[in-house]
């Protein structure tokens, strides 16, 4: 714990973009990357609505194995080529940590998901492949349990760290998970570290997707992780949760009419 809070940057030198407490930072990106192009799409779509940071998963964990689990080291080649063309840093999942260093190689950030949280070696790994980490919040754990996770990338040298929550289990069945917006207050009393939100992972819903993100900002939130998809209906993954373009443009005029947290 630090009396200021801490900005991460994300990016290679020289075009880094901040996540941190002067800022509020959009990223988005499709859940699943599929193709060049729905991925080169989606990015212009998020860059147009003001996303700095691209978000795509290339290794998908899915609840069921027989369901589409990312295109692997492919995906990362796509999201690097698509980086090329926009400019913009990606943020990518990795689940193995056998896998971290590939996808370090590639990314400009590294995702810890909610089912990973709590794989100490995976996090030991990412804290030794020096690129930021975006540490989402178990869907079980408390919030005491998701900062020791923090701790043990932090205890192997890594400090770039952005917490994200993504909603927790509850008995309440109408979202995927609850989105628990008062970690993001608690989080900022207690450590340091940037924290954003993630309001499509946790309600698995598109239509909630405006009104949390709107929580998220006012409960004071570095930012936030959405999912778009040029065509959600033919989505490998999540597609009730992706924003189109004319959404995700909506939920970006919706979150700049918001005052900044004081
Ligand atoms: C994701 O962001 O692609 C993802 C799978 O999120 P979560 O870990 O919150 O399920």
């Amino acid at each position: 714990h630090h009396a200021q809070r801490s900005t991460v940057w994300v990016g290679q030198p020289g075009r880094q973009v901040p996540v941190g407490p002067d800022s509020f930072t959009l990223i988005a990106g499709p859940c699943a990357v599929e193709s060049p192009e729905q991925t080169v799409e989606a990015a212009r779509m998020a860059q147009s609505a003001g996303a700095t940071i691209l978000r795509g998963g290339a290794f998908k964990p899915r609840t069921s194995p027989y369901a589409f689990q990312g295109l692997g080291e492919r995906g990362l080649e796509i999201l690097a080529s698509v980086r090329e063309a926009t400019g913009m840093p990606f943020v990518t999942e990795v689940v193995d940590s056998r896998d971290v260093e590939l996808v370090a190689s590639h990314a400009d950030m590294l995702q810890i998901g909610t089912r990973h949280m709590a794989n100490f070696g995976l996090l030991q790994a990412v804290g030794e492949a020096g690129k930021p980490v975006l540490l989402k919040r178990g869907m079980s754990a408390t919030i005491e349990e998701w900062l020791m996770a923090a701790e043990y990338i932090a205890q192997r040298g890594l400090l770039d760290i952005v917490l994200c929550e993504s909603g927790i289990r509850t008995f309440e069945p109408s979202t995927r998970n609850t989105l628990d917006l008062s970690s993001v207050p608690v989080v900022q009393a207690t450590t340091h570290l940037p924290i954003i939100v993630d309001p499509s992972h946790s309600a698995g819903r598109k239509d909630l997707v405006v009104p949390l993100a709107s929580g998220a900002i006012g409960v004071g939130a570095d930012g936030i992780v959405v999912d778009v998809h040029p065509k959600p209906e033919l989505a490998l993954c999540d597609g009730p949760q992706a924003l189109d373009g004319t959404e995700l443009r909506d939920l970006a005029k919706a979150v700049r009419r918001l005052p900044p947290v004081l």
